[in-house]
């Protein structure tokens, strides 16, 4: 089985990236179902919002080093960045011409997103990102795309684009199933408990970033809202902020959120926000150390090489097939 994902380089990596994220891929690294794993940097996502240029060249880099410092093993897994296999936008442009203005329009992340960028306009390629996304899937004959519950109607499209593509053309891609993460991998915001813990968000209280100062990290966690309850007790509804930190406890320390129930049920809240925050400071700090060995190394580049080579290769045999079929190029 072939398993693909990527994040985009737009901005820092917080701790909902890594968790939800990051942290599964090098889990399912060492599972033997997967004999093929690719994980890539969607820069060309990235720019359908404004970037700047030399901070989004930081942030490829980083996100690299990031996936190398987090433990992705480069013996098991292809890394690479996806401007740098031209496959991608190829057969991108080719499923805009098979999918429908209609379908993309329904997207609820376009809608999202385009409200946001009302004021310095809404790029064609935000509305056409999940076609983008779509080639990156189905480029590699992807059995497994592990993806959020904010990405499963991109996958959904994809399903869509595939069979469709299939049905006009004869077979020509795998149909992907999602994988998607059990219940806990969705870490909220430190500062509105009841939204999802973003990168974009104005307030950088909200997140914490993989890079921010190990003390700025504990001060974040400490001032996380909670609630004017005392009890240390997982209810989604009712304590959202409490439940996020259990979340989040649960993931740093691999322990059930019944067993922490249990520890903290005659914990104060400072006691155990301590706890979480010397927790998260504990996953963090030795990931910084690597990420900071890594950062200006030619391993790093060595890695890109290969997966650049990797993914080319793949691509290219895919790309070709596609151009047949649909009848581009100069064939007799
Ligand atoms: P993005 O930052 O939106 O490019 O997301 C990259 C990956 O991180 C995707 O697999 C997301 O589902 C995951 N992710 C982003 N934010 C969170 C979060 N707050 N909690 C869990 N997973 C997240």
């Amino acid at each position: 089985m072939r398993f693909l994902s990527g994040i985009q380089p737009s901005g820092t990596i917080t701790l909902g990236n890594y968790i939800g994220a990051i942290k599964n891929f090098v889990k399912l690294q060492d599972n033997p179902d997967f004999t093929d794993f690719l994980v890539f940097v969607a820069d060309m996502h990235a720019i359908t919002v404004p970037q700047d240029k030399q901070a989004l060249r930081k942030n490829i880099r980083s996100l690299v080093a990031i996936y190398l410092a987090c433990g992705l093993n480069p013996e098991k897994v292809h890394i690479f960045i996806q401007s740098e296999v031209p496959a991608h936008a190829q057969l991108g442009w080719i499923l805009q011409c098979t999918g429908y203005i209609g379908e993309l329009e329904r997207m609820t992340q376009y809608k999202d997103k385009a409200a946001k960028h009302q004021t310095d306009g809404v790029t064609v390629g935000l509305l056409t990102y999940p076609s983008l996304m779509a080639a990156d899937i189905l480029l590699y004959d992807t059995d497994c795309v592990p993806v959020g519950q904010d990405q499963k109607q991109h996958l959904e499209l994809t399903r869509t684009l595939a069979e469709r593509f299939n049905n006009k053309f004869g077979e020509t891609f795998v149909v992907p199933e999602p994988y998607i993460a059990g219940a806990g991998a969705k870490i909220m915001s430190l500062t509105d408990p009841t939204k999802k813990m973003s990168k974009s968000d104005e307030n950088p209280k909200a997140f914490i970033s993989i890079l921010d100062d190990i003390n700025i990290i504990k001060k974040k966690i400490k001032s996380a809202v909670t609630d004017s309850d005392t009890k240390v007790k997982f209810d989604k509804e009712n304590k959202p902020g409490i439940s996020n930190l259990l979340t989040i406890l649960s993931c740093c320390t691999n322990t059930s959120i019944s067993d922490l129930e249990e520890k903290y049920k005659d914990a104060t809240y400072a006691e155990f926000k301590e706890d979480v925050a010397n927790a998260v400071a504990a996953e963090i700090e030795p990931i910084q150390k690597k990420y900071n060995e890594l950062i200006n190394s030619d391993f790093l580049d060595k890695v890109l090489d290969e997966g650049r080579d990797y993914a080319t290769y793949l691509s290219n045999k895919k790309i070709n097939k596609v151009m047949n079929k649909v009848g581009l190029g100069r064939k007799r």
